[in-house]
């Protein structure tokens, strides 16, 4: 027997009960075909609301956390309304849902009570939104004659304790979830899972990053030696720029895992960095599919490499972050520098996006979020504090607002021109780049430009490389 597929609905996708009863319906129509496993996001907004909460506790902010608890309690329940349940099944599912409420507000005074917050309690605090709406759409599916079974992960995916953005174990992983997975589909069930969150080996709730209820999905699909994960999104699929920047901007039909991953990680919110991962290991197609527009075929990523015609197949782009830059004459050949810089800010926890290095060694520029930057310039000149003094360094410097646009493409691996080929397109549109970087994968090269000119250098490279005409086919 072939593996089952793995469908996976994001936030907006069940964000309401009209949006819970269209995922339903979808499940059901692929249940007819072959086992169906579904992992699926908080209702949308709940996420952040849980993590406001979290912090208003731990602020001692009542008025604030009430607020916060008011809407969980509103979106939730008035969501169990909109299911067209019958009497019994409302009030059952009303039950439950209350019952998780009622426990999520006592893990929520205790903070109010301690005035702090843990990452390991922050985790279990967030982890709410998916174990409520788990147990709707499994309600929705049962009622249209489709039982299904609600599942927290934590009973089947195995991570470490690194709370926040916990690193799944997948073989401890696979051993936990195929047993319990395998008992369902015998009966003919549906295990409706919620994605974002798992357990250590001893049984604690963690959370694998935001944004990972993606890599939740690939990590069951590993466990289950899936035929195919699909992504149910907003959007018909990977597009080759932004639409919003880009009128013929369209989807993308096919895209190496690696490709994906380089989009996902520069900017491109359709898929969280680490989905690739488990699935390209087991060579598992993903398929990015639009939950509103669900007869379109959407974005297939996969272990086949499709390059296009100037090797570029699509732009991402990365708004607000800042250019560190450290600078100074007195680098010049002395070892050890790039490293202090760096670990000195890997320690801070700030995300390094972009590193350049000129020949001449007299700087070192980086990129970071925008909200990162006084902080990594902060420690950069307590770090460099002596060297800032004799001058050996001169300064640490910020620019900001800037963006990172990326253009990537496996065929751009070796292919001739290709930096040429945007610069000429910058050039002739009279922007200016203020860093580059390729990087030695040779499927991504990133130049770093003013926020002004995002929409302008999309539009010059996209037509450069030829991506609105390209048709990349199956
Ligand atoms: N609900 C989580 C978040 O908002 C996980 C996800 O949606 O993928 O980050
Ligand atoms: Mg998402």
């Amino acid at each position: 027997m072939t593996g089952p597929i793995i469908m996976k609905f994001g936030g907006t996708s069940v964000g309401s009960a009209d949006r819970i009863r269209t995922v339903a319906g979808i499940v059901a129509k692929a249940k007819k075909q072959r086992n169906v496993v579904v992992v699926i996001s908080a209702m949308s907004s709940v996420t952040n609301t849980l993590v406001s909460a979290g912090r208003h506790a731990a602020g001692k902010n009542m008025a604030g956390l009430n607020r916060d608890f008011k809407h969980l309690q509103t979106i939730h329940l008035e969501a169990i309304s909109g299911l067209r349940l019958d009497d019994a099944a409302a009030a059952g599912l009303r039950t439950t849902v209350e019952a998780h409420l009622a426990h999520l507000r006592k893990l929520l005074d205790s903070i109010l009570e301690l005035g702090e917050l843990t990452p390991r309690a922050h985790d279990l605090i967030v982890s709410f939104g998916e174990r409520i709406s788990v147990r709707l759409l499994a309600q929705a599916l049962t009622a249209i004659g489709v039982p299904a079974d609600p599942i927290d992960a934590g009973a089947l995916i195995v991570t470490s304790d690194t709370f926040g953005n916990a690193a799944p174990h997948l073989e401890e992983s696979q051993r936990q979830a195929r047993p319990i997975i395998q008992e369902l589909f015998k009966k003919g069930r549906i295990p409706v899972v919620t994605g974002y969150m798992g357990a250590t080996a001893g049984g604690i709730t963690t959370t694998l990053g935001r944004g990972a209820s993606d890599y939740s999905a690939t990590i069951l699909g590993y466990c289950l030696d899936a035929a195919a994960v699909e992504i149910w999104t907003d959007v018909d699929g990977v597009m080759t720029a932004d639409p919003k920047m880009v009128s013929d901007a369209h989807t993308i039909g096919a895209l190496s895992y690696n490709e994906a991953a380089e989009l996902s990680y520069f900017g491109a919110n359709v898929l969280h960095p680490l989905t690739m991962v488990p699935a390209a290991r087991k060579m598992i197609p993903i398929w990015i599919k639009n939950t509103f527009n669900p007869t379109h075929p959407g974005t297939k990523i996969s272990g086949q490499i499709h390059a296009s015609e100037y090797g570029g197949k699509a732009i991402s782009i990365l708004k607000n972050v800042s250019l560190i830059t450290v600078q100074g004459k007195g680098m010049l050949g002395v070892p050890g520098v790039a490293g202090r810089v760096f670990g000195e800010v890997a320690r801070a926890d700030i995300n390094v996006l972009f590193i350049s290095q000129a020949s001449s060694e007299f700087n070192i520029s980086f990129i970071v979020m925008h909200q990162d930057g006084g902080k990594a310039v902060k420690i950069l000149q307590k770090a460099f504090h002596q060297n800032l003094t004799e001058n050996t360094i001169e300064a640490v410097a910020i620019q900001e607002s800037l963006a990172i646009v990326a253009v990537v493409g496996e065929g751009m691996k070796g292919h001739f021109g290709v930096a040429g080929r945007i610069f000429t397109a910058l050039g002739d549109a009279q922007i200016n780049i203020m860093a580059i970087a390729q990087g030695s994968s040779e499927r991504n090269i990133s130049l770093v430009i003013s926020m002004d000119d995002v929409s302008e250098a999309a539009q010059s490279t996209h037509r450069a490389f030829k991506m609105g005409k390209a048709k990349v086919s199956l």
